[in-house]
């Protein structure tokens, strides 16, 4: 084999992977329809309202409520359900800072456990142990498109009548049990943000089956207002996180191409199962037989370093991305946040919860660790690639492993 690109010898890839976001002249033109229409706010247009319905319909859900990011789709969500101060949220420790910071955001102490070691979400196990007369909910994330155990955490929060949020930002089209994500629990969120599965550069929606929290979301995400009262009447404290036309008249398109997307990142999700096994040292993130489709917002796999001559994660990214396979960074681990460890989250709660013992802040949590610092994410938009894509990204790991000596 010829010597690693990082050192000076050719890359694997020479044909580059599929660019991303994908467009053609459909968003183009729905984008200049939203222009000579002059209704480029929800209020007057339809474009927002029809994606709504169209997403909705897609995750077999019967409300969606387009929200403007990922973020606000949980803090609307969550306000929307009551949570407020003194209350305990049960959120993973291996995700992005939003899942925690919406529920300091409605005052409230979000309580992080560890993932399993499998499947990399949240453990249905610590979950339970965690519980206390604060919580008031759970919220998973379907980490890389892979849901939580759905079965296990309906059961556990409908048993102590907390309520489940599913976190779907890397999940849009995942199916547990043959059923879609986002409406197993109360409500689910979505993102739309530009590395996510679908996007218009910002934008997010939540989706839900209950009438009464559809009512309280749209509340909520709109001033408080309420649909069809008069434009100055409040009902609730609310904020504005309307979406605009622009982002629904995109996102419209970007929905067509989900199911056929769908489909090819999990065949070729598959195939790199598959290929990777062959491999000492690559362990991809457990697929459980009741995932029955998986979104994958990335291919997440675990890289042993005894296999590849004791280098660093960092050392493995670098000489994977010379030659020519790009990578997402894992994310820190939740609890390790500065805010957490410098106590600035402490502003957010109401004193007696500030005062209150988090010790959890100090606890173990191995394999959101092991996920934080041993982890490879390929990006999702390097699965919408072709066979011979996915063939490149085992030789380049191969390759590095080979020569892994040299970059030791
Ligand atoms: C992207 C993301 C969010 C937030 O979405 P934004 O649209 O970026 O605000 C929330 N949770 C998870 C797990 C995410 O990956």
């Amino acid at each position: 084999m010829s010597q690693l690109a990082l050192l000076g010898g050719p890359a694997v890839k020479t044909k580059p992977f599929p660019v991303w976001p994908h467009y053609d002249e459909r968003e183009q033109q729905a984008l200049t329809e939203v222009l000579e229409s002059r209704l480029w706010w929800r209020t007057d247009g339809t474009r927002v309202t029809q994606f709504e319905q169209d997403f909705a319909a897609f995750h077999d859900a019967k409300h969606g409520i387009a929200i403007t990011n990922g973020t606000h789709a949980l803090e609307v969500a969550l306000a929307a359900l009551g949570v407020g101060p003194g209350d305990e949220v049960i959120v993973p420790d291996a995700t992005f800072v939003a899942t925690a910071s919406a529920v300091l955001f409605c005052g409230a102490m979000p309580v992080m456990v560890d993932i399993r070691r499998d499947t990399e979400c949240i453990d249905p196990d610590l979950v339970e142990a965690a519980i206390t007369p604060r919580t008031v909910g759970v919220i998973p994330v379907h980490l890389g498109g892979h849901p939580a155990d759905l079965d296990r955490l309906v059961q556990l929060t409908s048993d102590r009548d907390l309520f489940l949020l599913e976190d779907c930002a890397h999940a849009h089209g995942s199916e547990w049990n043959g059923k879609k994500v986002g409406t197993h629990g109360i409500a689910g969120t979505f993102s739309f943000q530009s590395s996510k599965l679908m996007t218009a550069g910002e934008g997010g929606i939540i989706v839900t089956n209950d009438d009464e929290v559809e009512r309280n979301l749209r509340s909520v995400h709109d001033c408080g207002r309420l649909p069809g009262e008069w434009f100055y009447s409040h009902y609730a404290y609310g904020s504005n996180y309307r979406l605009s036309e622009w982002q629904g008249a995109v996102l419209s398109v970007q929905l067509e191409r989900l199911e056929e997307q769908t489909a090819r990142r999990d065949t070729n999700s598959q195939l790199l199962d598959q290929l990777l096994a062959e491999i000492a040292g690559i362990t991809p993130q457990a697929r459980d037989t009741r995932c029955t489709r998986n979104g994958h917002y990335a291919y997440i796999f675990h890289v042993d370093p005894q296999e590849f001559a004791g280098i660093s994660i960092e050392r493995f990214i670098e000489a994977m991305n010379a030659e020519g396979i790009p990578n997402q960074a894992a994310y820190p681990q939740v609890h390790q946040l500065d805010m957490f460890q410098n106590g600035a989250y402490k502003t957010r709660l109401c004193p007696d919860q500030a005062a209150g013992e988090h010790a959890f802040l100090k606890g173990s949590f191995p394999n959101s660790l092991r996920a934080a610092t041993e982890d490879y994410w390929v990006p999702q938009y390097c699965l919408l690639g072709d066979d011979q894509d996915m063939r490149e990204i085992v030789v380049a790991i191969q390759k590095v492993q080979e020569q892994a000596e040299n970059l030791a």
